[in-house]
């Protein structure tokens, strides 16, 4: 007899489809020193940790802790010390810089605290530089359609100094999000936003998130938005020290 009490088996072999959660970036010993007044220091030491794909995770840890520091090496925008940053399957570690920018074009998209517009650019030109670079079409029509998701259709032909803060970030989420990113990171995107802006650009990160099925690492003081997002991944000296999905994960 057959010991789950099943049929008798026919000699088939049975497959147990086994589906694990897919990694978008696999943090492995990930170590980033500078030279300083002729002795090393150590910003990031040994650093380990997995990003599920369209999970939604936060960075804290007090300041001058290594967060933007880590940002940076995830994202591309700079090259570790020691061990490597795996990006949708691509080891960013053995990419040249303009390999690296590449990576960042097709897969990423970053918003920081100071919202980093160009000046010189109107609000819709900005969203549109993503789209220029990887030679898109229909590329002013696409940059309206993301203005219109954050909410200022009427406010293209702005220059950033004529808009708000929360409406400035509100732009470089719609550019952030114009080349369709893998993975958003954000760096203390409400940390120059009062608490009623804060709330709304919160929630629209989320939702756009939510409705590209995006991953999401944010860098915040704001412990309020790190409680909206699945797991908090606590920084300290440059180390890691915990690392806890929260109610949500
Ligand atoms: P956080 O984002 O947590 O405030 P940072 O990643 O900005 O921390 O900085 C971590 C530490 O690394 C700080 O002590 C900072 O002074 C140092 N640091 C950052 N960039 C450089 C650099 N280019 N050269 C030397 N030290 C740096």
């Amino acid at each position: 007899a057959n010991r789950a009490g099943n049929k008798p088996s026919t000699g088939a072999s049975i497959s147990i489809k086994i589906i694990p959660l897919e990694t978008i970036l696999n943090i492995l010993n990930l170590s980033k020193t500078y030279q300083s007044a002729g002795r090393m220091l150590t910003v990031l030491d040994n650093i380990n940790f997995a990003i599920a794909t369209g999970s939604t995770n936060a960075i804290v840890g007090p300041s001058g802790s290594g967060k933007t520091t880590l940002l940076g090496l995830c994202a591309g925008l700079d090259r570790s010390s020691s061990g490597s940053v795996e990006l949708n399957g691509i080891n960013l570690s053995n990419l040249t810089e303009d390999q690296r920018a590449q990576v960042r074009n097709q897969h990423v998209g970053f918003i920081f605290q100071n919202f980093q517009l160009l000046p010189t650019l109107t609000a819709l030109e900005n969203v549109m530089v993503p789209l220029e670079l990887r030679n898109e079409r229909n590329i002013k029509a696409r940059a309206l359609d993301l203005l219109d998701k954050v909410g200022l259709a009427d406010r293209g032909h702005h220059y950033p100094s004529q808009l708000s803060g929360g409406e400035q970030q509100r732009v470089s989420l719609a550019r952030a999000f114009s080349n369709a990113p893998k993975i958003l990171f954000a760096d203390e995107p409400t940390g120059n936003l009062d608490a009623e802006t804060s709330e709304k650009v919160v929630k629209l990160i989320f939702d756009l998130n939510k409705e590209a099925g995006t991953t999401l690492v944010v860098v915040t003081h704001d412990l309020e938005l790190a409680a909206k997002t699945q797991r908090i991944i606590r920084i300290k000296g440059g180390k890691l020290i915990s690392d806890e999905k929260t109610i949500n994960g």
